[in-house]
């Protein structure tokens, strides 16, 4: 696995997925930038989210929160005292673990750190508070004091009563919103899956309290469904259920999907986390502000404090395991392939249009085919090259069809289409083409 990590991040690079960050300064630890394909493919991932979230529900409406905030914030959210991560180091190798991440007791005196072998060299557990901070204005000093936000709820439990109001919503209603989230992450790493700036794409769901259990349920199965309908193979999902000493401060049942990531010495990690919140968040907001953030509920005389059912996932990561689920390596004929399994509905690219030779009046209409294509779909034209190395070049971004003008094309205005994954070939008349590649792209 670590193997097919190694050649993912080459890969990344190679086709314009992933860079790391400030490459010609050396990088910098844990950053990365999206290259062409890869901010394609994540914006495919955020629209795909928001879609499912938002357009095609009445319940749920988008927001775009700053990433600055009011410090008293972080203060009513617990992230000022309860934010933080166990720190610990091997005063003889120097390396750092979380403490909380190690499969033993590193307190105990006889404890080995597990990268130099050493026994009893720890030193005391830390705690470490990962929120990372400035100062705003020109005055630096405690008073100017602010943080950049590590996670993008807080944004959502502010706003409650602007959207209720402006939106004329009565509970349940939700709140989505896709932003960047920054944590000075203690142990970074696995190339995307955890670095100190992503980006979380999280909805906030407010609820009549008693209908928890219910609201809980029904968005594990609504996340899951929409991390199947991205194709990720069924096998490697699955749910993590928190045990009670294990669930954060503000969280009364936490349930993670998880995904087999295949790194590491347990392959699943989290993909993403459904949590119930209870009444922690609007209530510790009501206190820490002064301002009434109570519901009062027509159906029942009510007045209360609403409950929220909150989904929170990473869309880096989301991205990292349509990459890792997608990679596929097969042999034709003795001849290696390297391709992206990517659902078509998703993939940066869903198609490409080649002429065969550079002659004939072939790459003239190519380009008209490209031009019509380019109105609804992500296409490219690419006459670079002997047709294999097009066609390997689309494989590996995980583009799903290939279309070639050829001979035949002059005497009966068809092109072929060749699929990715089967490598099958079908001949579609030029006209028909935008409605066939919407069938294909629809039907997959
Ligand atoms: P972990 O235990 O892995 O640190 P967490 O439980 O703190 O994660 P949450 O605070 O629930 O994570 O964040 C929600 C989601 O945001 C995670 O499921 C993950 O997809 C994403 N996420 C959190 N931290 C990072 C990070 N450092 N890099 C990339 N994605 C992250």
């Amino acid at each position: 696995m670590e193997n097919v990590m190694e050649k993912l991040v080459a890969l990344c690079k190679r086709r314009g997925f992933v860079f790391p960050s400030s490459e010609i300064y050396g990088g910098i630890n844990a950053c990365w930038d999206y290259g062409p394909m890869g901010t394609r493919l994540k914006n495919n991932i955020k629209t795909s989210w928001m879609n499912a979230m938002t357009r095609l529900r009445e319940d749920v409406v988008p927001l775009d929160a700053a990433i600055l905030m009011h410090p008293r914030v972080w203060e009513a959210s617990g992230h000022l005292t309860e934010f933080t991560d166990p720190l610990i180091d091997c005063r003889h190798c120097k390396t750092r673990f979380r403490a909380d991440d190690l499969d033993f007791d590193p307190t105990l005196p006889d404890a080995q750190c597990p990268k130099c072998g050493m026994r009893g060299t720890f030193t005391e557990p830390r705690r470490f508070n990962l929120m990372f901070k400035t100062f705003m204005g020109p005055v630096e000093d405690t008073a100017n004091v602010i943080y950049i936000r590590p996670e993008t709820a807080q944004g959502i439990y502010v706003n409650f009563d602007n959207v209720r109001v402006s939106a004329r919503k009565k509970l349940p209603f939700g709140i989505a919103q896709i932003g960047k989230a920054f944590r000075n992450e203690i142990t970074p790493g696995n190339f995307i899956f955890r670095t100190r700036e992503f980006e979380q794409m999280e909805m906030q769901y407010f609820i009549k309290p008693g209908e928890n259990a219910k609201w809980f349920e029904y968005w594990k199965e609504q996340r899951m469904n929409w991390n199947l309908a991205l194709g990720i193979d069924p096998q490697r999902l699955r749910f993590h259920d928190h045990a009670p000493d294990e669930l954060a401060h503000y969280a009364r049942a936490a349930s993670d999907i998880q995904f087999q990531f295949g790194f590491g010495t347990d392959p699943w990690h989290e993909l993403e986390g459904i949590h119930d919140r209870g009444e922690y968040d609007l209530s510790h907001h009501q206190e820490f502000s002064g301002k009434k953030l109570e519901y009062f509920d027509e159906a029942s005389r009510e007045r209360y404090i609403p409950n929220i059912i909150e989904t929170s996932a990473g869309c880096d990561r989301t991205l990292l395991m349509i990459l890792i689920d997608g990679y596929r390596e097969e042999e034709i004929k003795g001849e290696k392939r390297v391709f992206l399994g990517l659902h078509p509905r998703i993939a940066p690219l869903k198609a490409a249009i080649f002429p065969l030779v550079k002659k004939e009046g072939m790459p003239e209409i190519a380009r008209r085919i490209y031009e019509e294509l380019m109105q609804r779909f992500d296409v490219v034209y690419d006459e670079g090259g002997s047709i294999g190395r097009r066609y390997a070049r689309m494989d590996e971004v995980g583009t799903p069809f290939c279309l070639t003008v050829d001979g035949q094309t002059l005497t009966d205005q068809t092109v072929t289409i060749r699929y990715r994954d089967t490598l099958e070939q079908e001949r579609c008349a030029i006209d028909r083409l935008r409605e066939r590649l919407g069938e294909l792209i629809a039907g997959a």
